[in-house]
């Protein structure tokens, strides 16, 4: 178990479709355990296996922070179910930048867990938004894309003139 280096927009990995999970090796179960310690070790709430450089279908989500009830998903597939809500949203791939993004409110997601076994969950407030988020990071996405063209061109302003600024912990 490993805290792994995070990937920032512009990394390519972030930009490509996650492949699919073809085989359920231990790799795969260390690959799930360094995703919650990364997360843990950067106050995130849900990290994406592309956000360490791994461009495989995997994503690891806890909004309580509370050890021990992480939501581990392989394979998933998405469905919302309805609703709309509105929150500020911030990505560790996406350093200093944070946004209100429009979602579903409700979702389903079935997928697998890391041993292969059937995984289906619903979900609503907060889960809902970072199920969403951390599956749009499987399809290449970012929260950033959401946003409207004007909102995007602030930020990315924003960023250069934050580009030299020290203490930011993407490679
Ligand atoms: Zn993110």
């Amino acid at each position: 178990m490993s805290v792994r280096p995070l990937c920032c927009d512009p990394h390519p990995t972030l930009r490509a479709k996650a492949h699919r999970v073809a085989s359920f090796t231990d790799a795969l179960g260390a690959l799930a355990r360094d995703l919650v310690d990364t997360m843990y070790a950067n106050d995130g709430i849900g990290l994406a296996a592309p956000q360490v450089g791994e461009g495989v279908a995997v994503f690891v989500a806890n909004p309580s922070q509370e050890r021990g009830r992480e939501i581990v998903v392989v394979n998933p597939s998405m469905e919302t179910t309805g609703g709309r809500a509105v929150i500020v949203e911030g990505c560790l791939s996406v350093p200093n930048v944070w946004a209100r993004v429009r979602r579903a409110a409700h979702v389903r997601l079935r997928g697998q867990d890391t041993s292969g076994r059937p995984v289906e969950l619903t979900a609503d407030g907060l889960l809902a938004i970072v199920l969403q988020h951390e599956y749009d990071h499987l399809q290449g996405r970012l929260f950033i894309d959401r946003l409207s063209w004007l909102k995007r061109l602030q930020i990315r302003l924003r960023r250069l003139r934050l580009r030299s600024r020290p203490g930011e912990r993407c490679t």
